[in-house]
């Protein structure tokens, strides 16, 4: 072990990685003062449920709007926000902007059935003690129903820490809020285990849902998925779903919602409103 450790350290100075840990830094430092001065933003993509054909909810994704580099995607600075814990300011404040639209929402109706929003959390942020206590911070000063408010939180998360999420979870399930597993298929979930957990939904990962359309014969994996969500009394959510072939295929598989570029890209705040006057139907 001592050995492997004196081998890795020649590493330290290969210049290739010399320049990303220089990157890795500026980012950091950006991303700090980032956080300062609140240089996020939300965007918002529809979730369409395939039985009316309609805009069900939205789900809420951050972008960092840079000073100089413009939008910068989350894929992009979420893996370092979560290794500095800068994560929890950030998903916190797209956790208070989210409920905060969701409140507008509910309080001037903009569509026939109310609509709900759906946030995506870091699991450094959810298993902070003090989560719950959070939430029902943010409910009792947007006023909203967390009926409609739904957390996402990815199988792999859910998977790792089995028995902190249990507990959380039912304190959720308690106050009303919808809990999904997102990215569902990627992370190795114990079918006999899925049932223990009070979920709403499985948000099938993209990644099979653009598979089923490589590969016309096969299916792959989807129809199996959505069958195990509705089978533990669960909605299945696809998302990625770019084609009109990937839709039909989905609603002839029952499945509930789909999201993805066919639909909408995530837009901008103010679009919203623009898309739901539309009162779009697919
Ligand atoms: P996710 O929650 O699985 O979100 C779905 C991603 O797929 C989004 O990428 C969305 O823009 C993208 N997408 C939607 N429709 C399509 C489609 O038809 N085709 C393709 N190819 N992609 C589609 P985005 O916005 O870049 O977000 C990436 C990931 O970053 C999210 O994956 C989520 O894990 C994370 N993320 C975003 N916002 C937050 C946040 O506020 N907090 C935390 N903790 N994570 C976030
Ligand atoms: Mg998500
Ligand atoms: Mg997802
Ligand atoms: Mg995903």
């Amino acid at each position: 072990r001592a050995k492997a450790q004196g081998r890795a350290k020649y590493h330290v100075f290969n210049p290739a990685m010399h320049q990303e840990a220089i990157q890795l830094l500026e980012l950091e430092n950006d991303l700090r003062r980032a956080v300062e001065r609140q240089e996020f933003l939300v965007y918002y993509q529809p979730i369409v449920s395939l039985i009316t054909g309609k805009i069900s909810g939205f789900e809420a994704l951050v972008r960092w709007q840079h000073p100089t580099r413009g939008l910068v995607s989350p894929t992009e600075f979420i893996p370092v926000a979560e290794e500095t814990g800068l994560i929890n300011a950030i998903n916190t404040w797209v956790l208070q902007s989210a409920c905060h639209q969701l409140s507008i929402w509910q309080h001037q109706p903009v569509t026939p059935e109310p609509l709900t929003i759906s946030v995506n959390l870091s699991a450094r942020l959810f298993l902070q003690p003090n989560f719950v206590e959070q939430i029902d911070r943010i409910i009792y000063e947007t006023k909203i129903n967390p009926t409609y408010l739904e957390l996402e939180i990815t199988e792999s998360v859910i998977m790792e820490n089995t028995n902190a999420i249990k507990i959380i979870f039912q304190q959720l399930k308690q106050r009303s809020i919808k809990l999904v597993m997102d990215d569902f298929g990627t992370g190795y979930s114990s079918l006999s285990y899925l049932h223990s957990f009070p979920l709403n939904a499985l948000k099938i990962d993209k990644s099979f849902v653009k598979r089923m359309q490589d590969n016309k014969e096969n299916m792959g994996l989807v129809p199996a998925m959505i069958g195990i969500a509705n089978s533990m009394g669960m909605s299945a959510i696809a998302e990625g779903v770019e084609t009109e072939e990937q839709l039909a295929q989905l609603r002839s598989l029952n499945c509930n919602f789909a999201q993805g570029f066919l639909f909408s890209e995530p837009i901008e705040q103010q679009l919203v409103i623009k898309l739901l006057a539309v009162a779009p139907q697919w």
